[in-house]
């Protein structure tokens, strides 16, 4: 799937997640550049750069300490980057020059553009499925109750949630957990969707249902930033895949040509320790 193919699609419902109407095709939505994040002597991300384009699917993968979660997390200033610079569609943050740094509500309206959706879902425990979809629309973004109650079922029934909008987290499944934490995200109408190995704490049989959902807001030209270690997933979903290691970008490309003919011989040992990986335990499973 291209970005063209799912350009050609239906905008869907709710992902607001894509450009502002008359933007510039051509000027990447979200820029990257030279970002650094360290933690004391520690340098997490070093010199990170990338594009993502309006509706575009870009997937990191690498080996597990290399600052991917850094990189995800320093996009939406969950984590403030040591230096480098960062566009969102017209708004250009130089962390360098702290005058240009969002801060107080400005900040939040700023984490707000994008819906973040993490390994660990953390809903709210004692409220119902739709009611965490709902509270950040009705606290934060003020939409009154009414309308915030019918997008959120919507938003549910999107996820394949139809039905379990009554039910409490622990009367859901994994899987139906994470969902609603997608549903969650998508109703703060999202720019930039990022995923932070989403799948990585769910019991192997329902990583595919949540797998499903993402490849749905894919197609209907979603734009997402997705750190994962399903290499089916990104070699069917995205549209770049970028390999990191050791802090850095080492090598980017279309699924195919990372994936299948990598050109960067830290690329091709990764992906070489993951297929035996998934060949042994394939194995294992097989007897
Ligand atoms: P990945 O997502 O690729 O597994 P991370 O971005 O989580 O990697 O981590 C990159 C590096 O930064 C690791 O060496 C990790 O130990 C370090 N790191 C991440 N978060 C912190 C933190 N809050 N304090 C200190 N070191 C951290």
């Amino acid at each position: 799937m291209t970005a063209e193919d799912r350009s050609a699609g239906p905008p869907g419902p709710g992902a607001g997640v894509g450009p502002a109407a008359g933007a510039d095709p051509r000027r990447p939505m979200l820029a990257v550049r030279r970002l650094v994040k360290s933690y004391g002597d520690v340098e997490a991300v070093r010199g990170v750069s990338f594009d993502v384009h309006s509706g575009e699917v870009v997937v990191i993968i690498g080996p597990s300490g290399c600052g991917k979660s850094t990189t995800l997390r320093c996009i939406n200033l969950l984590e403030e980057p040591t230096g480098g610079t960062l566009r969102l569609d017209d708004r250009e943050l130089d962390f360098s020059a702290r005058r240009t740094l969002p801060s107080g509500r400005d900040l939040a309206r700023f984490r707000a553009r994008f819906g973040m959706v993490f390994q660990q879902f953390d809903l709210f425990a004692h409220k119902t499925a739709i009611e965490n979809v709902m509270i950040g629309q009705t606290v934060v973004r003020k939409v009154p109750r009414q309308r915030a109650h019918r997008e959120s079922r919507d938003l549910l029934r999107r996820v394949g949630l139809e039905g379990m909008e009554d039910r409490r987290p622990r009367e859901l499944s994994g899987g139906q957990q994470q969902r609603v934490a997608i549903a969650r995200a998508l109703a703060m109408s999202p720019e930039v969707l990022l995923f932070d190995e989403v799948t990585s704490a769910l019991d192997p049989e329902l990583v595919g249902e949540v797998l499903e959902v993402m490849k749905d807001l894919a197609r209907e030209g979603a734009t997402m930033v997705v750190v994962t270690h399903e290499m089916a997933f990104a070699r069917d979903v995205a549209d770049r895949v970028i390999f990191m290691d050791q802090g850095q970008v080492v090598e980017e490309g279309t699924a195919t040509e990372l994936m299948e003919s990598p050109g960067n011989p830290r690329t091709r040992t990764f992906l070489a320790r993951y297929h035996r990986g998934t060949q042994e335990s394939a194995g294992r499973e097989g007897g």
